[in-house]
């Protein structure tokens, strides 16, 4: 089963899908599947929308690569698109989230050696997920991810997650700290909503001190929360520096960092870069993305999705006392069990859907935007019903 010619970073997988079409994906024995994870937040216009498709056989038929030593159109016209409906000053693009992650971290270090700070802190998360990059696995707030990669980089200190009395104690301790980087919900930690003040406090914070506030929405962006990003639920909140990338490209590599103020000018030429970075079938693909996503209303409709989606899994599961808590910001949605529940991802295949179970305890829901109602009410009813064999709650 496991292909030898694989590094087998990652496990066993017994799954071989071949085909997608909107919301549906066909493995190698023609059997169909709804997908309820997307790619995890990555095809949020479901499988093959044909804006995405069209604009990349235009771009592959015209140029594919010219490198950054040239200007690129289409990165500049994603760019100013994001700067637009973001209210963020200036981009840099990479290929990945945890790529760009690392600019974010880049940014708030030349802050720190600006202002003379030897090692310059980063406040970081427990349950936090930024990446597998040295760095970004140094701040991710799980342990399984940095077993066996020390040395990891220094310059980062971790709090409980959705405590900002926690930050705010650090700031007596350590002169040093220059950014916070948080998930304005946590998404590989178990879809962890904080509460509504959360960002605006944190906020406060950063502007009291002095401190970038950074936020990686390379999950909860590009319309998946209800909102282009997460952190317009917050009224009036801006971010220093915000991250982007699974949604942004439906299925093609691209990543964003967004600064603003002085965050937006601490690089200079030569500071950062990427050879493919920025390249023009890359953000022709995410400027059919934002396209489609106002054009569709699509992140309108994750709202309303959103809400179904939990309204239908609560009445489903209301009573059953092993589910300990449905959560979620629109499309974004887990279920957290009092117990390790891997195996429904495999009873899901069988009933011809695909879920996803993170933190061991959690099933993760991170369908397309483009759900019918009637998909909706699939998921909620699958699920919820294999949950209660499974944990043979009488709900
Ligand atoms: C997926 C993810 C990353 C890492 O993105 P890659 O493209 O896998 O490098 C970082 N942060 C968050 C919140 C993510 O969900």
């Amino acid at each position: 089963m496991a292909n030898p010619a694989l590094m087998q970073n990652y496990g066993n997988r017994t799954l071989t899908l071949v085909r997608g079409e909107g919301n549906y994906v066909w493995d190698d024995t023609g059997r169909r599947y709804l997908d309820a994870l997307s790619g995890i937040a990555v095809c949020g216009l479901g499988h093959c929308h044909p804006a995405v498709t069209e604009a990349l056989q235009d771009q592959a038929g015209t140029l594919l690569h010219v490198s950054n030593l040239y200007n690129i159109p289409a990165q500049e016209q994603l760019a100013e698109k994001l700067v637009a409906q973001s209210g963020m000053d200036n981009v840099f693009f990479s290929n990945s989230g945890a790529e760009a992650n690392e600019a974010a971290i880049k940014l708030a270090r030349k802050l720190g050696n600006e202002r003379g700070h030897a090692v310059p802190r980063i406040v970081v998360m427990e349950g936090a997920f930024h990446g597998r990059t040295l760095a970004t696995l140094t701040a991710t707030g799980n342990e399984k991810v940095q077993q066996g990669f020390a040395p990891l980089p220094e310059g980062f200190l971790r709090v409980p997650f959705n405590d900002v009395a926690a930050v705010e104690k650090l700031a007596a301790t350590h002169d040093d700290i220059v950014a916070v980087l948080v998930e304005p919900v946590q998404g590989e930690g178990g879809i962890r909503v904080p509460a509504p003040d959360y960002l605006q406090r944190l906020r406060a914070l950063c502007d009291h001190h002095d401190w970038l506030l950074m936020l990686d929405e390379i999950q909860t962006a590009n319309g998946r929360s209800g909102k282009l990003f997460a952190y317009q639920h917050s009224d009036g909140l801006l971010p220093d520096v915000v991250t982007t990338a699974k949604g942004l490209g439906n299925g093609v590599p691209i990543g964003a960092c967004l600064a603003r103020g002085k965050a937006a000018e601490l690089f200079t030429a030569g500071s950062h870069g990427s050879t493919f970075g920025g390249n023009p079938l890359a953000c022709r693909a995410g400027l059919a993305v934002l396209e489609t996503l106002e054009r569709e209303w699509l992140i309108e409709r994750a709202a309303a999705l959103g809400e179904l989606l939990l309204a239908q899994l609560r009445a489903h599961l209301d009573g059953c006392a092993t589910v300990k808590e449905i959560r979620g910001l629109g499309l974004l949605v887990g279920i957290e069990l009092d117990r390790p529940c891997g195996d429904l991802v495999e009873q899901a295949r069988a009933h011809d859907l695909l879920i996803n179970v993170t933190a061991g305890n959690v099933v993760r829901l991170l369908p397309p935007l483009t759900l019918s109602d009637e998909e909706c009410g699939r998921i909620a009813d699958t699920v919820s019903t294999l949950i209660q064999q499974f944990t043979q709650c009488a709900a």
